[in-house]
């Protein structure tokens, strides 16, 4: 037996001496360079040592820190967030959090009492573009200053304070960036600009690993790192966010108060705190001797970023800029012969950190009782003329209408649906025509309502017109959400409500034993299709309409036939209802190919559709969100096989194995080279099919596809003798009467052409240049055409109102056996232009086939 005591004796030590290595090792808390064994500033940081430094102060620290993993980026990279309180707050963080709830009207125990005197929270949102790396570093030095227990300031401030700290929302990004510095710059690093550690390669970090930029990303939420970031900070609702950034290297410091166009749904308390918290920035700067500017460049409108986004959920939301970026690096010299170091940057936004938590917590009890105050407003006036906002059950509209409901769920937005139809008429703004009108309320209809906790955002969302005080703004100016998602929409000054929550329905659908019709209405036919197709299936669709057991079906209507796919027998069936089901695609069963009105189905009005081989023309010269988008959209919401080439390799493609090449914005040397027109033009001739997006059009005008550019008439003319006489310090908003930054314009649409089924006789395009081409006039269809200068909302610049009128915007042309289709506006535009999606899905599947 004294051996197996003496094992038990020295197992017992070890533990010992284990469990007393483990105290003295968490008893002590290390600053950010004690922990890394470097300076911050003195090299980049790579993520897992970010997420490390978190770990080890949560572990030494729990008394004051709670860190949560709230998400993973596609990459498989952690979502963190640190909330750092006092100890007493920490000890009672979820009543803190359920108080906040019910402060904006957002908490489920709608009776329980209101704490007004809460803490308040500020919510520090680091890196949301990866490539502005000095964020990061910064978020390592706020959270140790917030823990050392030598700092008797932070906390004071943290009594009355919780800090959310999000140390990267974009870690995959920053990674790229990182990853990439770090393995080619030198021994030292070397600020001449001219160097190669100055110059990132395609994509850069700045964006997720799909090139979406997630501060375009918060309203629509199309990306995960978002949509599960704001699951989270929907929990938690913070008086103060803050969005880390960085701009070019000569720029100061920026941060708020923001400059003009502000949106006029923001408060008159949201505009004054910001110049409060301003101020006290600009203290700690000036002591410092650092510049900075305030009121300039950076607009609060367009409702998804950082700042906006914040600000129409009642919180005082800001971007901070710091010059740098991805010409940064480690030090670079700047125009004044300076030398910008990573530390500079580091410091800077660490300062205005700890100044912003500051000044909240010096305000905490107005934050809170101002917050408070925004959404009893809310609840109780609604914001905005409109009470309700009515969106039409159409049949067609049931993708379209199911997307919306999925964009108000991940926004919070409360909605009714109508359970029956209501007597007489209502009165209301019909945005298809612009024009007050009568309506009636069916089942199905669903309501918006203004009063509710979220009024701001809904006023953002679904206002017909969006108001600019000023035309220079930083971003588009149109995003009206009944265009974007093509829906038959009212906005009402009464406030209508009769419907109730609807409740998810679960598709089952019926047996077959001829075939299935599959009507072609949006985004999860066009996945239901793709998945059929992908199981070798065979697949037909109709050029025309139809009518069988007193059902009528569009254009565009797909067939699964037992012709052609025999070999599948009786699991035909089987595998169609299955992936229908889990698309929640309603099937319509037929019994025969005799239909009683329009063509049957042996009709050569009936067309094959075979599985597309889809190539996506990617890489440098290309625009990364553009191709982005397309590649999102492929793996993530459609599950469809595509294969990304880049563009520097199309010379080698193997022709052969693809049949439609998307071509997205982008600058396409290929095209300069005559051998290589001759090629795609060859390609085209024997059955191939391009898509061209945006500039890609230009591109092959030039090269001589046949698509000619409309130009612009007054380029050469002059309004008057004294047009030449301006004012020197108009010199910045000279330029805007020429261009867009975004309008929403309606397209007349021939949707008797497949590039248009799925669709009315018109479609809302976000239109962001002055790209119009000329009608085809030979081999080809002018399918979406302008004819008159129609703006709908957002800006256009007076000079192009001329221009944009008499044009073709979508149109398919047809060459040898194939085809080349031309959408010169984006109809994928980060992911949010719900409606356009299906018109490239007509382009990729359907057209040409
Ligand atoms: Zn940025």
């Amino acid at each position: 037996m004294p051996d197996k005591i003496l094992i038990m004796i020295k197992r017992a030590a070890s533990l010992l001496i284990f469990t007393l290595i483990a105290f003295f090792v968490k008893a002590q808390l290390r600053s950010p360079q004690d922990f890394l064994g470097y300076k911050i500033g003195s090299r980049f940081t790579p993520h897992w040592k970010i997420v490390n430094y978190f770990q080890h102060v949560a572990a030494n620290v729990s008394t004051m820190m709670k860190l949560q993993q709230y998400g993973e980026t596609n990459e498989g990279r952690p979502l963190l967030t640190a909330f750092i309180s006092s100890p007493e707050n920490i000890s009672r963080l979820e009543q803190i959090q359920m108080n906040n709830l019910r402060l904006a009207n957002l908490a489920k125990d709608k009776m329980a009492a209101i704490e007004d005197n809460a803490p308040a929270i500020v919510w520090l949102s680091y890196n949301v573009h990866g490539n502005e790396p000095s964020s990061s570093e910064a978020a390592m030095l706020t959270l140790y200053s917030l823990i050392d227990p030598s700092n008797a300031k932070t906390k004071e401030w943290l009594k009355n304070t919780v800090v959310v700290i999000d140390p990267c929302i974009n870690p995959d990004g920053r990674d790229r960036y990182v990853n990439w510095f770090n393995s080619i710059s030198g021994k030292n690093y070397n600020p001449k600009l001219m160097a190669r550690e100055h110059h990132e390669p395609w994509p850069g970090g700045r964006t997720n690993h799909y090139n979406f930029d997630l501060n375009r990303d918060w309203a629509w939420q199309t990306q995960i790192e978002s949509q599960q970031r704001i699951k989270l900070y929907d929990q938690w609702m913070p008086q103060v966010h803050v969005d880390y950034h960085e701009q070019g290297i000569n720029a100061p410091y920026y941060f708020a108060p923001a400059v003009q166009p502000y949106h006029d749904v923001i408060t008159q308390w949201q505009r004054d705190f910001q110049v409060t918290i301003g101020k006290n920035n600009a203290k700690y700067f000036d002591a410092n001797g650092w510049l900075f500017f305030t009121k300039e460049i950076f607009d609060l409108f367009y409702p998804s970023y950082g700042d906006t986004y914040p600000t129409y959920n009642g919180s005082i939301g800001m971007t901070y800029e710091q010059g740098g970026g991805p010409s940064g690096g480690l030090g670079a010299n700047n125009d004044e012969g300076d030398t910008l170091t990573l530390y500079d940057r580091a410091m800077h936004h660490y300062t205005t950190s700890l100044s912003t938590i500051e000044i909240s917590s010096i305000n905490a009890s107005k934050l809170v009782k101002e917050f408070h105050k925004f959404f009893n407003d809310a609840v109780s006036k609604g914001v905005g003329e409109y009470k309700t906002y009515i969106i039409k059950n159409k049949a067609n509209d049931i993708e379209r209408i199911n997307s919306l409901k999925e964009l108000l769920d991940k926004n919070g937005i409360k909605y009714d649906v109508a359970m029956g139809s209501a007597r007489g008429m209502q009165d209301g703004f019909n945005y298809q025509t612009g024009k007050d009108e009568l309506f009636s309320i069916e089942m199905g209809d669903v309501f918006i309502q203004s009063q509710q906790p979220r009024s701001a955002l809904v006023k953002v969302l679904f206002e017909p017109k969006s108001r600019l005080v000023d035309s220079a703004t930083y971003d588009i100016t149109a995003w009206s959400v009944p265009y974007a998602y093509g829906l038959t929409a009212y906005a009402s000054k009464d406030q209508l409500n009769m419907g109730s929550r609807s409740e998810k329905s679960i598709m089952h659908n019926e047996e077959t034993n001829y075939g299935y019709v599959l009507p072609w209405k949006g985004i999860q036919t066009v996945k239901t299709v793709g998945q059929l197709l992908q199981k070798g299936i065979l697949l037909r669709y109709t050029e025309e309409p139809f009518e069988i057991n007193n059902e009528k079906f569009d254009r565009g209507s797909i067939l699964v036939l037992q012709t052609a796919n025999r070999s599948f027998g009786k699991q035909l069936w089987n595998i169609t209802r299955q992936i229908a089901d889990s698309n929640n695609i309603q099937l319509y069963p037929v019994s025969s190919g005799f239909v009683d009105k329009g063509y049957d189905f042996g009709s050569d009005k009936v067309h094959p559709l075979k599985a597309p081989k889809v190539a996506l023309v990617t890489g440098e010269g290309v625009g990364s969100n553009a191709a982005g988008e397309i590649w999102h959209f492929f793996e993530q919401q459609i599950d469809y096989p595509i294969t990304l080439i880049n563009a520097n390799d199309l010379g080698r493609a193997d022709w052969n194995n693809i049949n439609v090449l998307i071509m997205p914005d982008g600058n396409y040397r290929y095209l300069s080279e005559k051998a290589n027109v001759e090629q795609l033009k060859g390609w085209v001739n024997s059955g191939g099919r391009i898509v061209a997006l945006e500039s890609a059009v230009s591109q092959l005008s030039k090269a001589e596809f046949g698509i000619k550019m409309k130009k612009n008439d007054d380029d050469d003319k002059k309004d008057s003798a004294y047009s030449a006489l301006r004012r020197f310090e108009d010199r910045e908003r000279e330029p805007i009467s020429g261009t867009t930054p975004g309008a929403i314009l309606k397209v007349d649409l021939d949707n008797s052409h497949p590039l248009a089924f799925g669709y009315p006789g018109y479609y809302y395009t976000l239109k962001q240049d002055d790209n119009v081409a000329e009608f085809i006039k030979e081999n080809g269809w002018n399918v979406g055409v302008i004819k008159k200068n129609s703006p709908v909302s957002g800006f256009v610049g007076a000079r192009l109102k001329d221009k944009l009128k008499d044009g073709l915007l979508f149109g398919v042309q047809d060459m040898g056996n194939g085809s080349v289709t031309y959408l010169l506006d984006n109809v994928m535009f980060r992911s949010f232009w719900e409606n356009g999606k299906l018109m490239f899905c007509n382009a990729v599947f359907l057209v040409g086939q």
